[in-house]
């Protein structure tokens, strides 16, 4: 779970949330709402998160009063004509009546038919359930794919895949082999979703992220960073 905390700027309190992953450095950023989001790598600790926020205090204040300044940027509403990200690119959600309930993805549009004028938070349920059913698909594919890189054999397979709705993580690799995948990597393009995989096989040799564990990510996927980046910077 990412972690609420509270950070004092100019007298005023404001909420943080602090994201640890697999990362090296530290990034902050400001959300639509003025809140603040910092990413940490895993063992850093809430004092060096707090200090690092207070090193950037005035650029954070300057975003801040930019961001403060901004339309808000609508919270999904389960609505025709909203845009829900599949596969890394925006589709248009349509909620039609017809005489069968059902979700399909028609290139650019997400259609969610229902028997009767469909509620949001029935909407959003079935949404839910079908990025949950593509999920379980995509995730297998690509595993397969990821597995077929010549870093890897046979003694790099999960024992099995999963698929849960994590907050603080894209992914893990239990001891035995147990491969994790976020439920929301499913709204990530494919390059994302295959650099979180390739990153977990990587797990099943070398289960800490000491420099080993990056020399052997960095020759089975070389520009991993910047499908990182992509992945933070479309899902946050
Ligand atoms: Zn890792």
């Amino acid at each position: 779970m990412a972690e609420a905390l509270v950070f004092t700027l100019k007298g005023e309190s404001v909420p943080f949330t602090i994201r640890r992953s697999d990362r090296k450095t530290y990034r902050v950023s400001v959300d639509i709402d003025g809140s603040i989001r910092l990413l940490a790598p895993h063992l850093a600790s809430d004092k060096k998160c707090a200090a690092f926020l207070r090193q950037s205090r005035r650029w954070i204040e300057r975003q801040r009063a930019a961001m403060l300044r901004l339309p808000k940027a609508p919270k999904l509403k389960y609505v025709a004509g909203e845009s829900h990200l599949y596969l890394g690119k925006p589709r248009r959600l349509k909620t039609p009546l017809a005489s069968k309930a059902s979700v399909k993805l028609d290139r650019s549009q997400l259609i969610v038919s229902s028997r009767q004028e469909p509620e949001p938070s029935a909407v959003k349920a079935a949404l839910e359930k079908w990025y949950r059913l593509q999920a379980l698909d995509v995730f297998q594919v690509r595993l397969m794919a990821c597995l077929q890189n010549s870093c890897f054999n046979e003694g790099d397979r999960p024992s099995a895949i999963r698929i849960k709705k994590l907050k603080s993580s894209w992914g893990s690799m239990s001891r035995s082999g147990v491969l994790t995948l976020s439920a929301d990597l499913i709204k990530a393009p494919i390059e994302c979703i295959d650099y979180v995989i390739t990153h977990e096989l990587c797990h099943i040799r070398i289960p800490s992220h000491g420099p080993d564990f990056w020399k052997a990510l960095t020759r089975a996927m070389p520009d991993w960073k910047a499908r990182r980046n992509t992945l933070e910077q479309m899902l946050g």
